[in-house]
């Protein structure tokens, strides 16, 4: 499919370079980016693109926002990394800052996504031993069919995605999948003593942006709680204004029993995750019994600090709100008959392509990147589009026309 697509002879040659000497593991359309600012990242070429993937959400602020780049050049300066084996007075103003923000007593600092998962994993096992009782060796987590929470082995042994998981076993037991979107197999599934959490996206969005029902959290937080059961919220994608509330669970008023955060935790500057509970849950892990060299460096707690504070400043939550429900209302006028479904919430949406060539959305995001608007699909036939939060209106409306133009020329 690459070789369809018109390059330069530069971007060309570093294609070929990265593929050379890097790994695999991704399929990237074929643009060679250089520079980011706002909604917007150039190529190699000069050419500006409007980024409408924001790094599976990570760059929720935009690109290099200026007061998270001052945070980071002015903590840069000072102390980058003093390893958990010494404390750093930015990590106690870190801590203060993020749980008096989302209402927790305490936070645990990670670097990335998936180790934030694994930490409210291993956290949710540790309430289950200490605090419920559960019988050794016997917790169970409750997980969501087409999930997405990482790639370790761990994680991707709840997976029901082979390509995430196939080839890659023996798998680690102790999960058991129930329907997305289903209060009832929750129940059932609750029934089992053992179970100590259930582990779920507010909106699934690698799934290609499935939203849940209205009700369907408020309604498995109150069963979780029914059964004595964690509920734990994995809002690494939905998280920090995407969905035009700061929390994806705040359309409902849950405030889970475990929070997990990534991406926009740190404005897409450098990896940053935490896992947010209160004390009983929190205070089952005693020292050098988790942990990472990098989780809550100095560096980090600036920079989290700068990209939480910018959210409310700026008002991000309410631009995605009003912006979101502004694009799916566009979309929706464009009337494309290849187009069969327009979902989301405040600014994480999808389209589904609805046609017999099986690359016909990759196909439309190599035509919208050659007219000047970057989006991935997932899972062959859906497209995410999910632009920095601000995004203005007027920025919309050519995004509005380059995507229109795009489906035009392809479909
Ligand atoms: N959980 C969710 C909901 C995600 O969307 C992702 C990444 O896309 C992850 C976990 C994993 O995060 P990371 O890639 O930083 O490990």
């Amino acid at each position: 499919m690459m070789n369809t697509v018109n390059t330069s002879k530069e971007t060309q040659r570093l294609l070929e370079r990265e593929s050379k000497y890097g790994a695999h593991n991704y399929h990237p359309l074929p643009v060679m980016l250089t520079k980011g600012e706002g909604v917007y990242v150039w190529d190699v070429d000069g050419k500006r693109y409007y980024d409408f993937l924001s790094g599976y959400s990570a760059l929720n602020q935009g690109h290099r926002h200026p007061k998270v780049m001052k945070a980071f050049y002015e903590q840069a300066e000072k102390l980058t990394l003093t390893s958990r084996a010494f404390h750093s007075d930015a990590l106690g103003e870190f801590a203060e800052y993020i749980t008096k923000y989302f209402g927790y007593d305490k936070v645990l600092p990670m670097n990335t996504g998936a180790e934030a998962v694994e930490t409210a994993l291993k956290l949710a096992r540790h309430w289950g031993y200490r605090v419920k009782g559960v019988e050794d060796n016997k917790a169970k987590v409750i997980v969501c069919e087409n999930n997405f929470h990482g790639r370790t082995i761990n994680i991707i042994s709840f997976s029901t995605d082979p390509e995430a998981n196939k080839d890659f076993g023996p798998y680690t037991p102790g999960y058991e999948v129930i329907p997305y979107n289903d209060t009832k197999a929750l129940e059932k599934a609750l029934q089992d003593k053992n179970v100590v959490g259930f582990l779920v996206e507010p909106i699934q969005g690698e799934a290609g942006v499935d939203v849940p029902d209205e009700g369907y959290l408020s309604k498995a937080y109150a069963i979780c709680k029914e059964a004595n059961v964690l509920f734990i919220a994995d809002e690494i994608q939905t998280g920090l204004a995407r969905t035009g509330k700061i929390l994806a669970c705040d359309h409902e008023n849950v405030h889970p029993d475990i929070l997990i955060l990534g991406k926009a935790l740190s404005a897409g500057v450098m990896p940053v995750s935490a896992v947010l509970a209160d004390d009983e849950i929190m205070l089952t892990i005693k020292p050098g019994e988790h942990g990472s060299t990098y989780g809550g460096n100095p560096l980090a707690c600036k920079v989290a600090i700068a990209s939480l504070q910018v959210l409310k400043d700026e008002k991000m939550a309410e631009n995605a709100e009003v912006m979101g429900s502004y694009l799916r209302k566009r979309l929706a006028e464009i009337n494309h008959p290849n187009v069969s479904i327009i979902r989301g919430k405040g600014l994480l949406n999808a389209i589904v392509i609805d046609h017999p060539n099986k690359d016909a959305a990759w196909e439309v995001c190599v035509k919208m990147m050659e007219n000047g608007l970057l989006a991935k699909p997932t899972h062959g036939d859906k497209i995410r589009f999910a632009p920095p939060l601000v995004i203005t209106q007027e920025q919309m409306d050519e995004c509005v026309d380059i995507i229109s133009r795009s489906l035009k020329e392809v479909l």
